[in-house]
């Protein structure tokens, strides 16, 4: 039996890494100070692994920036824009891998980034490759090679990590019309033919191709292309060993297709899809070996030895130890560093934080797992199964986790509580009472976080200002953005948001069964990282949370200020759940909770309430046959939230950039009053799933793009508009921004939205 590591988190262990790309970037340190960072992470983490007694340890899953942008630079495919960068003699490959990351702004050189989305239904953002019709590739960049001689060197039995052919395909965007980019796969292979002869030369025995595409949705032509592909690469390498990694999601219809490739091992996701485990064992050749992936890569929770046990013991009983492989899920990208870390001043209590393991336990995790099912465990090891076991009982029992009432409530909700009291066309007629003009002008809710704003909070948790006096502070700055909005006619005014400090975190802190980590940062894409909170029990909502500040914003004025909540599904989704009940119940917890807090902002006396769920689209299922039983959780949850108030309370939601086409029929079935979604940039486009759908509610497509401090103007806006008429009726139309302007500057939103609100103005008086 051997063990092995998909990946380990790369941005070091006091994110380092951040650090030194910030400054690097900043022109603040130099390359080679950079490199030495990225290298120290590197040899830590292989002999932490090493330690631990991994056998084997993967390389190149360290990244400067993306894993998926590293294949790129080393396939060589490097769109055109940035041919000047790349062949100028004065650039490095460092230089010409950041700007193809970040875009480049030098040297009378203006180059756009390239593209970035979600790795699978991870939080994770890549770089997407982009592909034309005549694609070329060619070995560019030997940062895959160079990894395996370092490791080598540090003595360290190291696994290359790369991308599989297939996935890498799959991940990437064709930029040109008449081309299928699986039909790349021909120029393609050759690259990774002579990539994989060096890594053997340099000593490489084990290659692990990363194909979650194997676990999903695959069409004919892709399953053969799959086919294909290994035979071809089996062809030129008779010694070397593959390790096909899939994850995500189980192999279910590809069963037949995954075993029959001519690997040497199969790794497979038991956490997503413990059920696959049976199947497989029916199926596996004898030629082939099975990586068990049964610690969670993608969460936060100590392994169940137990459980665990029982997946080795039945795969152990068909197959033998020999040819089975132990390891997390998937790469520990996902998860923190270190539990360690939160040492012992910690914000996490002492009997949550043992319920937990980070990336770092996880590895030892994987080897206690190993020495565990030998056949001789030792006391040592039998005293850690003891342990294990207490902590894994202590979690089920504990009284912080289980809330009778909490359960109870969750379980008597009925169709009703998720169900407005009238239908959109009575609710409507209440709403006239509210007595907005046409083309009614608001914003999604936060306005710039300034140095100042954050410095006030950075003051306050470090006890150098009262609370009474950051409640000043925020009080002043509140009272400025309500005057300011009045002013310059908005019609549905925000309070800001100033005293938040993230739309998950500032909930979550305030919800009962949520707790925090101080070091618990998960990278989301290039230097950002994110540190999401854990939800560990049933969640309540013990006092009101936003009505102080929407209630004093709405005292100072005579329009109507929005209540502004963050809706279920999105706390849901930026956090790390329980696994010890299903994610829809923990959602219908969360809905619970909010629902109280909207039915308290209605007793306040607001009337518009905005339940913003952003994230909502980014849950769907990476399999299509699970997209309807999660559209319907979701959807009831949110409902949930928002089916309290009365016909006259006008309920919002938003929703970032996303694709509406194909769940069009459930975003009306939230059947909020009003919906903001993000539109600018696809000049619109966007609204078309809407209007196909004669979506019946309101409805205010973004007319200004927010990701950029440029100043859009009226005349650009009124366009837009016109465009939004043309295609869903103007009495169901509202005038915003994409989204909330909290990145952005005082000066550029305040002259953005002033011309927002004369768009809004000369689009009424043309109607
Ligand atoms: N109300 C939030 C804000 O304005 C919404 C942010 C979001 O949708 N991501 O910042
Ligand atoms: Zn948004």
């Amino acid at each position: 039996m051997q063990t092995h590591i998909l990946g380990y988190p790369r941005i070091g262990s006091t994110r380092e890494l951040k650090k030194a790309c910030e400054q690097y970037w900043a022109g603040k340190t130099s390359a080679r100070e950079l490199l030495e960072t990225g290298d120290h992470i590197s040899l830590q983490n292989w002999k932490l692994q090493q330690e631990a007694g991994i056998d084997l340890i993967p390389c190149n899953d360290f990244s400067y920036y993306d894993q998926v942008l590293d294949m790129t630079l080393t396939v060589g495919a490097i769109p055109e824009r940035y041919q000047e960068i790349a062949s100028d003699a004065g650039s490095t490959e460092l230089d010409l891998y950041f700007a193809m990351a970040r875009g480049y702004q030098k040297n009378g050189l203006d180059i756009t980034a390239m593209e970035m989305t979600k790795w699978f239904d991870s939080n994770y953002h890549y770089i997407v490759p982009e592909f034309s019709k005549n694609q070329q590739f060619r070995l560019f960049s030997d940062k895959i090679i160079n990894a395996l001689i370092s490791a080598r060197q540090a003595g360290i039995n190291a696994k290359p990590v790369i991308i599989g052919p297939l996935t890498y395909l799959l991940l990437g965007k064709e930029k040109e019309d008449g081309f299928d980019k699986l039909d790349l796969v021909q120029n393609l292979l050759p690259v990774y033919i002579e990539l994989l002869k060096e890594l053997e030369r340099q000593g490489a025995t084990y290659i692990q191709f990363d194909e979650p595409f194997l676990a999903l949705d695959l069409n004919e032509k892709a399953k053969k292309a799959y086919e294909l592909v290994y035979a071809e690469l089996r062809k030129h390498f008779t010694n070397l060993k593959f390790i096909v990694a899939t994850y995500f999601e189980g192999v279910k219809d590809n069963l037949s297709l995954a075993v029959s490739l001519p690997a040497d091992v199969l790794h497979i996701d038991l956490i997503r899809c413990p059920e696959q485990l049976d199947e497989v064992l029916q199926h596996i050749p004898p030629t082939l070996s099975l990586s068990l992936g049964i610690i969670d890569g993608r969460n936060i929770w100590k392994n169940d030895f137990e459980k665990s046990l029982q997946f080795i013991r039945k795969a152990v009983a068909t197959m033998g130890t020999e040819r089975i492989f132990i390891a997390p899920s998937c790469s520990l990208l996902h998860i923190p560093f270190d539990l360690d870390a939160e040492g012992n001043e910690s914000i996490l209590s002492p009997e949550i934080k043992q319920w937990m393991a980070f990336a770092k336990q996880k590895v030892y995790e994987v080897t206690s797992l190993k020495k565990l099912a030998s056949e001789n465990p030792d006391y040592h090891i039998l005293q850690q199964l003891a342990e294990n076991k207490q902590a894994i009982e202590n979690r089920k029992v504990s009284p912080l986790i289980h809330h009778q009432e909490v359960k109870s409530r969750a379980a008597f909700t009925t169709e009703n509580d998720a169900q407005r009291n009238s239908p959109f066309s009575v609710r409507k007629q209440a709403q006239k009472s509210l007595q907005l003009p046409l083309f009614p002008t608001t914003t999604i809710g936060s306005f710039p976080q300034t140095k100042e704003v954050r410095g006030w909070r950075a003051k306050f948790k470090r006890g150098e200002l009262t609370a009474a006096q950051y409640d000043d502070l925020l009080k002043r700055e509140t009272e400025r953005t309500i005057r300011w909005q009045e002013e310059i006619g908005i019609d549905v005014l925000v309070h800001g948001e100033f005293e938040r400090n993230d739309m998950v975190e500032y909930f979550g802190e305030q919800l009962a069964g949520f707790a925090f980590t101080q070091n618990g940062w998960v990278q989301s894409y290039g230097s950002r990282c994110v540190k999401p909170p854990v939800i560990y029990g049933d969640v309540h909502r013990p006092h009101p949370m936003t009505v102080y500040w929407s209630e004093y914003a709405q005292s100072l004025t005579q329009k109507w200020v929005k209540g502004m909540l963050t809706g279920p599904v999105t706390i849901l989704q930026w956090s790390f759940v329980r696994d010890d009940q299903p994610r829809s119940l923990t959602c219908k917890q969360i809905a619970l909770a909010i629902r109280d807090e909207v039915t308290d902002l209605e007793k306040a006396g607001i009337r518009v309430i905005q339940i913003d769920e952003p994230a909502i689209r980014e849950g769907l299922p990476l399999r299509k046959s699970e997209w309807q039983q999660y559209l319907k959780w979701a959807v009831e949850a949110f409902r949930i939230s928002a089916s309290g108030v009365g016909d006259a309370t006008q309920i919002h939601t938003h929703m970032c950039y996303s694709e509406f086409n194909d769940i069009i029929q459930n975003i009306a079935d939230m059947d909020a009053d009003v919906i903001t979604i993000e539109c600018s940039r696809s000049q619109m486009e966007l609204l078309n799933a809407f209007a196909d759908f004669k979506y019946p509610n309101e409805i205010g497509p973004g007319v200004y793009d927010i990701h950029s401090p440029r100043v859009p103007s009226k005349e650009e806006m009124v366009r837009l508009l016109k465009k939004a008429q043309a295609v869903i009726p103007a009495q169901q139309l509202w005038v915003n921004p994409d989204c909330g302007l909290k990145t952005r500057h005082w000066e550029e939103t305040e002259k953005a939205l002033i011309a927002m609100v004369e768009a809004s103005r000369e689009a009424s008086a043309a109607y």
